[in-house]
């Protein structure tokens, strides 16, 4: 459910973005999420078919970019994107998560005619 005003917030942004380029209609959406911000792409792509109905974004399609939780070993300072592992793969010392990384969501570009 938490996808729902993610989604009424990025038809409002794209909408006024679409005026100011004079677009009547938006033809294609790219959406940045990171592994973090539990945010799952079909829910996105469900409230985005209701929520858009009948305003310039309805027929867009989606395009879902996803981003990894990005940590740093402690010990050599090397950033490497999370799997299953916080150990470091260089030297295998313990990582922490970089403050922000795997939690972005965010419209990287649009397209429209
Ligand atoms: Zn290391």
């Amino acid at each position: 459910m938490h996808e729902l005003p993610v989604v009424l917030d990025l038809i409002r942004v794209i909408k006024e973005e679409a005026r100011k380029r004079g677009f009547q209609k938006v033809t294609q959406i790219h959406l940045v999420i990171g592994e973090l911000s539990s945010i799952v792409d079909e829910s996105v792509q469900m409230y985005f078919e209701i929520a858009a109905k009948d305003s310039p974004c309805a027929h867009a399609k989606l395009a879902f970019e996803h981003r990894p939780a990005m940590l740093k070993c402690q010990k050599c300072g090397k950033e490497f994107p999370h799997k299953k592992s916080f150990q470091c793969p260089d030297c295998g010392g313990d990582s922490v998560l970089v403050k922000g990384t795997g939690r972005e969501f965010y419209i990287r570009s649009f397209d429209g005619q």
